[in-house]
């Protein structure tokens, strides 16, 4: 069995109503000494090696990433309508490589090699209280119902509902905060991502914090509800933090000891297309 993964949310997407999908948590993995097998190698947004990851994959449960990407289009139902999904003629800007940690996340599962963990149950077995968990290292963490989400980050840093303190950060995106059925609760844990200014004032009067993608060249916002930062994990930043280190992506939840203080829980975030 995969000792590094376990699912935690089988069942239809939140984002259409339908389908079948699974919320896959990876990074459980120990050595013997009980230390975190699998280290960050993403240095620019995850976190420098020493910095242990676990991420949410949210997948089709039945599908090949690939096929679903590119063929029969079932991403809607783990990306929405997202503009920078894979195969979009506008965009397609995503970043992630849906042939590579998607399908090998998603084989294993298919393989039958991950085991069902109740979402309450994952911060009692992370195997290091330091570090970042991304929610939605593929697929947008909206389409895992609310409830589930809470549990995990209940034990996971969720201070907006209970009080533990053990993973310090976490990151979390989506781009459905403007869908009339989405639990709105969901801006606790993630930024709502925007392209314009626009549906950055819609998000930012519905409470949600955001992170704006914008061309290149284009100049951080002043006008705006809220200071506006651009994302120092990015190149034009010169890569000065990591997400571990600066841990701004986290929604309205209150970040403790962040490097950016106070203005972690109160800035929006802006990044260039690459
Ligand atoms: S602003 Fe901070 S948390 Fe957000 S993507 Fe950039 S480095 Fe990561």
């Amino acid at each position: 069995m995969n000792d590094n993964a376990r699912v935690i949310y089988e069942g239809p997407s939140q984002i259409t109503g339908k389908g079948h999908i699974v919320g896959i948590v990876t990074g459980l993995a120990r050595k013997r000494d009980g230390t975190a097998k699998v280290k960050s190698t993403n240095t620019k947004l995850a976190g420098d090696a020493a910095s242990h990851v676990m991420q949410l994959f949210i997948l089709n449960a039945d599908e090949h990433p690939s096929h679903a990407v590119y063929d029969s289009g079932n991403d809607e139902h783990i990306c929405g309508s997202c503009p920078h999904k894979r195969g979009n003629p506008i965009s397609s800007r995503c970043y992630v490589r849906v042939e590579q940690a998607p399908r090998a996340v998603w084989q294993s599962y298919a393989d039958g090699n991950i085991e069902y963990m109740d979402p309450r149950d994952v911060a009692a077995n992370q195997p290091t209280d330091t570090g970042l968990m991304r929610l939605g290292a593929y697929g947008d963490p909206a389409a895992i119902p609310f409830k589930v989400l809470r549990e995990l980050m209940n034990g996971i840093g969720g201070q907006r509902y209970l009080a533990p303190d053990q993973f310090k950060r976490h990151t979390g995106y989506t781009h459905q905060w403007m869908l009339q059925h989405i639990d709105q609760r969901l801006r606790f844990f993630l930024m709502a991502s925007v392209e314009s200014e626009c549906q950055q004032d819609l998000a930012t009067s519905m409470g949600w914090r955001t992170f704006r993608v914008v061309e290149q060249g284009e100049s951080l916002r002043t006008s705006g509800n809220r200071p506006e930062i651009a994302c120092p994990a990015s190149k034009e930043q010169g890569y000065r933090l990591n997400c571990v280190e600066c841990g701004a992506c986290n929604g309205e939840r209150l970040t403790s000891g962040a490097p950016l203080g106070d203005l972690t829980r109160k800035v929006n975030v802006m990044i260039e297309a690459h």
